[in-house]
């Protein structure tokens, strides 16, 4: 039995550790690349199918041609089509002729169960203990990889589908761009928020669950405005259901909160120069708006002062 796990960002040296725990023949994929994305987007109904299943396909047919028998994929077990992608995926993979299994890995508290059926011959409580090794590495992982900045620069809070804001692949790096470009950039959407999550204030805007991260995507939006942070950017794959219905609630939230939100829509074409210039504009209007700011205030602030005085 071989196991192979499409690639997920800075999770997957994570899940090659939990793999060499449970003695799995671990075959991991190598980061998507565009000929492995398109491989994926081939196998399925293109147009139709969200990007993240494309992409993920993309990586498992890589981990079949590398020997994988069994291959694992995330169940977001939520009211979205991506509780059903790994059975999509399987059906493509045998249509190609690879004779796998793809086993969903439900991400809660069926988590250690799932990861225990892939090979039952396991110990269950070396699964337990191997899931709580995991959540500890994840927690500290996103702490040193997404840690919210207090300094001058502009702050931007994230929002938006979880396998697309957290794989570069697929957001073309968006976050690192975002970066090198001067702001800082918080982002609360990652496992160990997906393993607890709650929907708190979405509730408010939109009275039902969504599914995916369509009332995160709310909740978090309110959260950077109260936050007084400078912009905010919904990062969404193409055709995402749940965040394209939310998207006219975050353009409220913009306008009732005086927050900027600009919208990246990613897709297996989305051009690198378009995404850089739209990020560049972005964030020198957020930075201007932030200088005028600033300036006010320092007056006002003199003012008051020689109010006093006199
Ligand atoms: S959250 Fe969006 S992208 Fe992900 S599976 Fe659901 S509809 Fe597709």
């Amino acid at each position: 039995m071989k196991v192979g796990c499409p690639y997920f960002g800075i999770y997957t040296p994570l899940i090659k550790e939990l793999g060499d725990y449970l003695n799995w023949d671990l075959i991991l994929s190598p980061p998507p690349t565009e000929k492995s994305i398109d491989r994926g987007t081939a196998a399925l109904a293109a147009e139709l199918i969200c990007l993240p299943a494309k992409v993920t396909l993309g990586s498992m047919i890589e981990a079949c041609e590398n020997g994988a028998t069994d291959l694992i994929m995330f169940d977001s077990c939520g009211l979205c089509r991506q509780k059903t992608y790994w059975i999509l995926q399987q059906r493509a993979l045998r249509k190609k002729g690879y004779d796998v299994t793809v086993h969903p890995i439900r991400l809660g508290l069926g988590t250690p169960r799932d990861i225990w059926a892939v090979d039952p011959t396991v110990p269950i409580w070396r699964v337990g203990w191997a899931f709580i090794k995991l959540i500890r590495h994840i927690f500290r992982q996103e702490r040193k990889e997404i840690t919210p900045q207090d300094d001058n620069r502009v702050k931007i809070g994230i929002v938006g589908e979880i396998y697309t804001i957290l794989e570069p692949a697929v957001n073309r790096d968006t976050i690192k761009k975002i970066q090198k470009m001067g702001a800082s950039v918080h982002n609360f959407i990652n496992l160990t928020y997906f393993i607890s999550k709650k929907f708190g204030l979405s509730h408010r805007y939109f009275p039902k669950d969504i599914g995916g991260h369509g009332n995160e995507s709310i909740t978090f939006t309110l959260y950077y405005a109260m936050k007084k942070f400078d912009g905010v950017i919904h990062i969404l794959p193409f055709p995402c259901m749940p965040e394209a219905t939310v998207a006219p609630i975050l353009d409220d939230i913009s306008r009732e909160y005086s927050i900027p939100v600009m919208r990246l829509i990613f897709d297996t074409h989305t051009a690198e120069a378009g995404l850089f210039t739209r990020l560049e504009a972005f964030i020198d209007i957020l930075d201007r708006k932030k200088k005028q700011k600033s300036s006010m205030d320092r007056n006002m602030e003199r003012n008051d002062r020689r109010v006093v005085i006199t």
